[in-house]
């Protein structure tokens, strides 16, 4: 029986031990998925092997120390410098990072994505813009705040405050706020979201469990939109493609995975 979990601070919301539970029980795959609540980031690499686990998932606040943890990091993780999937592979610590390609196969139903919007300029958003940018999409991002927009500057990216937005033709635009997720706010003030919303083909939001202002005002306007479930199952189901080192059918992942949402 091989073990997995979860390490974060907090931990006790995270959905991932359902989530991949419901894969290993339903998929008759060998193995179960428990959470560990870890304060100190520099004890991961440690309770990771103590506990004797065979792959973990890392959240909120460890996934840098996440990386510096590893002895070797692989694809993406490696432009953004951020983990949130670790697999022990022969007694080392391998990171990868799953959250911006869970993104890219949560929105792969969008057709023909060449021009993105981000909403937002935190954790998130860099890990986005950074995987967009590999596809060669154009992106833009808006933020309240001009502090954190240098670091899309030097990726390239058109950035703007609320100020100085100038508005364009969007495929798709992305909610990484936080607003909406403990609150009724909108991403930006409403009448900058009804001109971004009149823009743009597809919306999504990377908040989940619940309908945030700005996916409710998208579907008052008939976009097609995702939320952030679809982009946690994406990342879901690609780091149980890495527990079970694709032994299991990746369409059968996300159908038990994406069942578990219901429990
Ligand atoms: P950060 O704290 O790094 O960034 C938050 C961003 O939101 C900043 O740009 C901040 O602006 C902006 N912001 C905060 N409050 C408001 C507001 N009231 N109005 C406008 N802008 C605001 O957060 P993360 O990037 O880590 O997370 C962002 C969101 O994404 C969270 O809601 C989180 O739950 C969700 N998330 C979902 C995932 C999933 O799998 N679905 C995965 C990861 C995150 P400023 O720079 O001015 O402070």
């Amino acid at each position: 029986m091989k073990i997995f979990s979860i390490f974060g601070d907090p931990v006790s919301h995270s959905r991932s031990p359902l989530m991949h539970n419901s894969v290993f029980k339903n998929l008759n795959y060998p193995a179960c998925y428990t959470r560990t609540h870890l304060k100190d980031g520099t004890k991961l690499k440690e309770t990771f092997f103590s506990l004797g686990l065979s792959g973990a998932n890392v959240t909120v606040p460890h996934k840098e120390a996440a990386f510096n943890a590893c002895d070797e990091v692989r694809g993406f993780a490696q432009t953004v410098g951020v983990v949130n999937t670790l697999i022990n592979e022969n007694g080392k610590l391998i990171g990868y990072n799953t959250d911006a390609d869970g993104f890219m196969y949560a929105i792969e139903e969008f057709n023909n994505i060449k021009k993105i919007l981000i909403l937002g300029a935190g954790g998130t958003a860099k890990a986005l813009a950074a995987r967009f940018k590999q596809e060669d999409i154009e992106v833009s991002v808006i933020n309240r705040s001009q502090k954190r927009l240098p670091f899309f500057d030097d990726l390239n990216c058109k950035t703007y405050t609320w100020d100085t937005f100038k508005i364009s033709e969007y495929d798709l635009v992305v909610n990484t706020t936080s607003a909406g997720l403990k609150d009724e706010l909108l991403p930006a003030p409403q009448e900058l979201i009804d001109q971004i919303l009149d823009a743009t083909q597809y919306a999504a939001d990377a908040i989940y469990g619940k309908l945030t202002p700005f996916l409710k005002q998208a579907k008052e306007k008939n976009i097609t939109y995702k939320n952030g479930a679809d982009m946690l199952l994406g990342q879901g189901v690609l780091a149980n493609e890495l527990f079970v080192k694709a032994q299991l059918d990746k369409k059968d992942i996300k159908y038990h995975m994406q069942k578990s949402f219901l429990l």
